[in-house]
C-alpha cells in the first residue's frame, strides 16, 4: 500500500532499488554507431523554409548538391523570403501530428527551424503563441524518430539561459551550463529549453541522433526587416534607410541603448548548424551557436549611421520591450569541439545586409511585392 502508513523501504531494498537504477542507467547509455555517409540524393527536410535561417539553409543544402531537399512552412508560397529552385516546397503546419508525419516520410536528415518568433517586440508580447511552438517540436521529433530519420536538429535560442545572469549589459558570456538552474526568457525560452529535453531524450531512451543548437541573435539577407517581428540589426538598418528617404534624420531606439548583444551572420549560421549536425560528440547536447563579438545597441546603431554616411538624432523609448539587460556567446565549446566559431565582423555582415535591405525597401516603393515577414 502506498498510503501515509506504508512502511519505508528496508535499507537492503532501498540498495537494491539504487543498484537497479543504476543498472538501467547504465543501460541507457548508448554507443554511437557510425552513419553511412550522406548521399546527395537522400531527403533532408527544412521546416521553417519559408523563414529566415531554414531558408538560406535550403539554399546552402541546395549549393552544396543536395537534389532531394524538402521545404516546409506554413506561410503561403509567395510569403516565403527565398524560393530555391529545385526544392520540394510543402505549405503545411507542422504543429499537427497527421502533418508531421506527412513531412517526415522518407527523411533521412530533418532540421527543425519553424517557431512563431520574432524580435524583442514579438516575444514579450506574444508568450503564448511563442509557448505554443512546443507542439511544432513535440511532433516533429517523433515523426522523425517514426520515419527512421538518422538524424534532428533543433533550433533552440539563447533565450533558454537563466535571465539572472543576464541582469548587467558587462555580462559575462554565457556558457552552456548557464541554462540551469532554470529561470528561462518567459514564454519563448521556457519553450526552447522544454523542446531541449525532448530532444535529448529521444536520444537517450530512443536511440535517435539529435542535435542542439542555442542560436544568439541571427542576422542577414533575406531575414525579416519589417512588421514588427525584425530583431535590432535589421530594425536599425530600415529605420536609418527610411529616415534618409523621408527627410527625418531622427532615430528611436528601445531602452536606453546601453543593453548589448553579439549577432551572427547568417552565413556562419548556416555553416555551423551542418558542422554539428554532423558532429557526433555534439548528439543530445546544447551549444551556443552565435558570434562572440559583444556591442551595445548604441554601437551597432553608429555602425549602421557609418554604413549609410549620416549621423541621427538618437531618441530613446524607456517604455519598450528591450529583453535582458546583456547578453553574449561563450565560445569556448564549440571552439573545443568543432575547432570553428562564427567569425564574419558585424561591420562586415552589417554592410551587406544594409544593401540587402536598401534594395528591399525600393522595391516595396515601387510596388513589388517583398517578403517582410
Ligand atoms: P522566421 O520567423 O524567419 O522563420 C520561422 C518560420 O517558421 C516562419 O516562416 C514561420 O511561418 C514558420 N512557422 C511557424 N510556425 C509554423 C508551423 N506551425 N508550421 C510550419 N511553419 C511554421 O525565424 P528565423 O529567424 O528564421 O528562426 C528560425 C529558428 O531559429 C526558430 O526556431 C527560432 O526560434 C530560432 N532562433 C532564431 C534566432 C534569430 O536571431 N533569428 C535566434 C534564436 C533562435
Amino acid at each position: 500500500m502506498n498510503g501515509v502508513n506504508s512502511k519505508p523501504p528496508r535499507t537492503g531494498r532501498l540498495k537494491q532499488h539504487k543498484k537497479e537504477r543504476r543498472t538501467s542507467m547504465q543501460e541507457q547509455k548508448r554507443v554511437v554507431e557510425k552513419d553511412p555517409p550522406l548521399r546527395k540524393d537522400e531527403r533532408i527536410v527544412i521546416t521553417g523554409a519559408g523563414g529566415f535561417i531554414a531558408g538560406n539553409l535550403a539554399l546552402y543544402f541546395k549549393k552544396k548538391g543536395f537534389t532531394n531537399i524538402r521545404a516546409v512552412d506554413k506561410k503561403p508560397l509567395y510569403e516565403w523570403y527565398l524560393h530555391v529552385p529545385g526544392v520540394e516546397n510543402l505549405c503545411l503546419d507542422v504543429s499537427d501530428e497527421d502533418n508531421c508525419r506527412r513531412v517526415c516520410e522518407g527523411a533521412v536528415e530533418v532540421y527543425n527551424l519553424a517557431a512563431d518568433m520574432g524580435g524583442m517586440g514579438f516575444i514579450e508580447r506574444f508568450r503564448i503563441e511563442c509557448l505554443r511552438s512546443i507542439l511544432i517540436n513535440t511532433h516533429m521529433v517523433e515523426a522523425a524518430y517514426r520515419a527512421g530519420a538518422r538524424r534532428y536538429f533543433f533550433s533552440s535560442s539563447a533565450c533558454a539561459y537563466n535571465t539572472l545572469l543576464q541582469k548587467d549589459p558587462n555580462v559575462r558570456a554565457l556558457k552552456e551550463s548557464d541554462a540551469y538552474p532554470a529561470m528561462a526568457e518567459r514564454g519563448y525560452g521556457w519553450e526552447k529549453l522544454m523542446s531541449e529535453m525532448f530532444c535529448e531524450e529521444y536520444w537517450h531512451e530512443r536511440g535517435m541522433k539529435t542535435f542542439i543548437a542555442r542560436f544568439h541573435n541571427v542576422y542577414g539577407p533575406h531575414g525579416t526587416w519589417d512588421g514588427g517581428r525584425e530583431k535590432a540589426p535589421a530594425a536599425m538598418c530600415r529605420k536609418v534607410i527610411e529616415g534618409m528617404d523621408k527627410k527625418d534624420l531622427s532615430i528611436n531606439i528601445w531602452g536606453n541603448g546601453e543593453q548589448t548583444r553579439s549577432f551572427m551572420y547568417i552565413d556562419d549560421c548556416v555553416v555551423g548548424i551542418d558542422k554539428i549536425m554532423h558532429c557526433d560528440n555534439l548528439i543530445a547536447t546544447p551549444i551556443n551557436l552565435g558570434s562572440s563579438e559583444m556591442v551595445s545597441i548604441n554601437t551597432l546603431v553608429s555602425k549602421v549611421e557609418r554604413i549609410a554616411g549620416v549621423k541621427l538624432k538618437r531618441t530613446y523609448d524607456l517604455e519598450a520591450p528591450q529583453g535582458v539587460a546583456g547578453r553574449n556567446s561563450d565560445n569556448t565549446f564549440i571552439r573545443k569541439v568543432l575547432k570553428w566559431e562564427p567569425n564574419t565582423s558585424l561591420d562586415k555582415g552589417l554592410a551587406v545586409t544594409y544593401k540587402w535591405i536598401q534594395g528591399q525597401y525600393e522595391k516595396r516603393k515601387k510596388g513589388h511585392r517583398v517578403g517582410v515577414g
